[in-house]
């Protein structure tokens, strides 16, 4: 049996690690920069080099990478060897503190939405300290920042660790304002929970849509969908047992603190979710854990699909992002305590959240837009793309006590139906009814619920802490110098409620009525990634980062280019997928039913012009009437391909993927998904929804 204590981070070089390995001098040195971001001297950035080489080579590796996450979404890494050519033709294993501290890979065909030319090829990776170093597959693994010549960011982790900083200072110097002299850092923790899909891979080889697009582009409803709610919580069948056992264990082993698994509301989908850590921790924990999860799946003879919609008509996989801020003096603010009506620091900062979501819902919205997400928003199975608040209705009776000045007793709590025995606890119950918000207070957290399952939740957690960053900073404003400072606490929450409040709505997300109130209340509905993304540049968004360090004009200019034309791509590859499915196997795969029909029609006429050949009549014309009409529609999305070489500006170019490319797919589906449910089994050229949702 596995001794899960003994296991677990054995494949890291963690504080213990550290601790038995590095002189006290060094060692302390190490722990000054990763609890207090203090720079990193060389020497002692030799001495760890040294030891982190002879433990990894104790450990069986041979090599070590930078592993760092470009814009592509997904993390990357080059290896190279600890060998080091001797005098007399031997090798040495070496590995410097300039190593570590440094790499130069050529990132010269990373995306970098002009920041970079090709020639000025030259990207550095940067030592991440406060993130451990881990062993996998013979190489030891260190988590680093990816940034150009010029210092501009062109990672996901480095603007992480900005907005990371920018909180702590904004929210340190509220504490203090609020009197919380003891706490001298803050940071996010997230507790990110990741669906995923699992299906045989034989199946799953033998369809060309999941290969490249990540999702079934073809498929017709099966009989048997996810109605009967029969799979969400339901017994895992052992293939999936085995694996989700073997994936804790390989997790286990990096670190990761892999807690809670079930199956999900769709067939063959499941969840895994980790305890929650510091933000950046669990940002390099979540790429990894996606990462271990496909490799095991494939020892299993399965495939992990991460897609956001790799099913149409069932649900697909999104990724909460549990948020939350903790101090360096152990509390949790957002834990509303016994008493949350005289919880101050709660109270203000729940607002300045509220602030900053509805000042920020474009923002929001950015942060999860992408091609395969857009399926799910608003699909009645993830919250709509339009951004509320749910914080239920005990707390937001609170909240207007604060906004009308109501005296807190008991008569008031009572005369606002406030169940006074139930508030002060605020048990977890009372706020987590609501499974259709977009963004909800669950207990002591913010459940940010519109990621999707492949998202790296970097960004996402990048714009949340900037956002509420720049809310506390404006209360500090406000308060700072008062002389009643209570009196100014008061009459800033009371403001911010007013001006603020319309984002709160505690009501059904998925409901119809809800797109219609939304809009009377002047909320965002971003539909689209390609209507959400050139917003990333408005002039308040710039003016917001900039301010807070995070990112520059130039580099937000970037990542929208490049997340329109990763939009606009994904898109096409779409597309051509589909093209070559219709016509290199459908259309054949049609012709010949309809040919085995036809011929085995006239066969029996053949034999007696007595026998009934109705059914092969109306079957053929029927297949051939749609058969025509395939041809048509595929004809047409050939041409709207073609249209688009035509348009440069990537914005337009974005919204003609969107409003013209997607819908014609969607009409060569809906013809080819109707000519599947009337050819037989035998002749249709891959596995079906059948197939590949029920055999695992
Ligand atoms: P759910 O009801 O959504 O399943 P859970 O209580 O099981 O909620 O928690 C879901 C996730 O929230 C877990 O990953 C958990 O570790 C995380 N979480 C709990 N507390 C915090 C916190 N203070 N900050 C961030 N994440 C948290
Ligand atoms: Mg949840």
């Amino acid at each position: 049996m596995t001794k899960v204590p003994e296991i677990f981070g054995s494949l890291v070089f963690n504080e213990a690690v550290m601790k038995d390995r590095l002189p006290k001098d060094v060692y302390k040195a190490l722990q000054n920069t990763i609890k207090n971001g203090e720079p990193i001297d060389l020497k002692v950035a030799n001495v760890v080099a040294n030891a982190m080489k002879d433990w990894a080579i104790e450990h069986g590796a041979t090599h070590f990478t930078h592993w760092f996450q470009p814009m592509t979404g997904i993390t990357a890494e080059k290896h190279d060897s600890f060998i080091s050519p001797t005098d007399d033709g031997k090798v040495i294993m070496e590995f410097s503190g300039k190593e570590l501290v440094k790499g130069e890979p050529d990132g010269s065909s990373f995306p970098s939405g002009g920041l970079r030319s090709t020639f000025e090829a030259r990207g550095y990776t940067v030592w991440d300290p406060t993130s451990f170093a881990y062993l996998r597959n013979g190489t030891l693994c260190i988590p680093t920042a990816f940034c150009s010549y010029g210092g501009q960011v062109l990672d996901k982790k480095t603007p992480l660790l900005k907005s990371m900083e920018a909180i702590n200072k904004s929210a340190v110097r509220l504490l203090h304002l609020l009197g919380e002299t003891d706490v001298k850092r803050i940071s996010t923790t997230v507790g990110p929970e990741q669906e995923y899909f699992l299906i045989d891979k034989g199946l799953y080889n033998k369809r060309i849509d999941l290969k490249f697009t990540g999702r079934t582009l073809f498929g017709a409803k099966p009989p048997k969908g996810q109605e009967l709610d029969d799979h969400y919580f339901g017994a895992i069948k052992p293939r999936v047992v085995e694996y989700m056992k073997d994936l804790d264990e390989e997790l286990w082993k990096l670190g990761v603190l892999a807690k809670t698994k079930h199956n999900e509301v769709a067939p063959a989908q499941h969840e895994l979710a980790p305890i929650f850590t510091t933000t950046n921790v669990a940002t390099d924990h979540n790429q990894l854990t996606m990462d271990v999860m496909k490799k095991v799946a494939c020892k299993h003879g399965l495939m992990c699909l991460l897609h956001e919609k790799p099913f149409a008509g069932v649900n697909g996989s999104g990724k909460h992002n549990n948020w939350s801020i903790s101090t360096d003096t152990g509390k949790n603010i957002l834990n509303p305590g016994k008493d949350p009506i005289h919880n101050k620091v709660f109270l203000t900062f729940l607002i300045a959240i509220i602030k900053a979501v509805h000042e920020n819902q474009d923002l929001l919205r950015i942060s999860v837009a992408d091609a395969g997400n857009d399926h799910r928003l608003g699909g009645n199975e993830a919250p709509p793309a339009i951004l509320s608040m749910f914080i239920g209705t005990d707390l937001e009776k609170v909240l207007k006590c604060v906004e009308e000045d109501l005296p807190y007793n008991e008569e008031t709590l009572k005369s606002l139906e406030i169940d006074v025995n139930v508030l002060p606890s605020f048990k977890k119950d009372t706020t987590d009814r609501n499974r259709t918000s977009p963004f909800a207070f669950t207990g002591n957290k913010f459940e940010f619920r519109m990621l999707g399952s492949t998202a790296n939740i970097a960004c996402p957690n990048t714009i949340l802490n900037t956002i509420v960053a720049e809310s506390l900073d404006y209360i500090s404003d406000y308060i700072e110098g008062k002389d009643d400072l209570d009196k100014a606490l008061n009459e800033v929450l009371k403001k911010i409620l007013k001006e603020h409040k319309a984002i709160i709505f505690n009501g059904n997300n998925y409901a119809p009525e809800w797109v219609e109130e939304a809009e009377s209340r002047g909320l965002l509905n971003l539909k689209s990634s390609a209507e959400a993304l050139p917003h990333y540049t408005d002039e308040k968004n710039i003016k917001l980062f900039e301010k807070h360090g995070v990112y520059t004009k130039l580099e937000l200019e970037s990542r929208k280019e490049i997340l329109l034309e990763k939009y606009c791509q994904t898109i096409n590859i779409e597309a051509l997928t589909m093209l070559e499915m219709v016509k290199k196997d459908i259309i054949p795969a049609i012709c010949n039913y309809s040919k085995d029909l036809t011929q085995g029609a006239l066969a029996k006429k053949n034999l007696s012009s007595d026998i009934d050949v109705s059914l092969e009549t109306s079957l053929v014309s029927k297949i051939s009437s749609l058969s025509a009409c395939l041809s048509k529609k595929t004809s047409e999305l050939d041409k709207v391909l073609l249209d688009a070489k035509d348009i440069e500006d990537s914005e337009e170019l974005a919204k003609f993927y969107h409003d013209t490319v997607l819908s014609q797919m969607n009409e060569v589906r809906a013809i080819a998904d109707e000519l599947e449910t009337i050819v037989g089994k035998g002749y249709w050229p891959f596995p079906t929804y059948t197939d590949l949702l029920f055999s695992v």
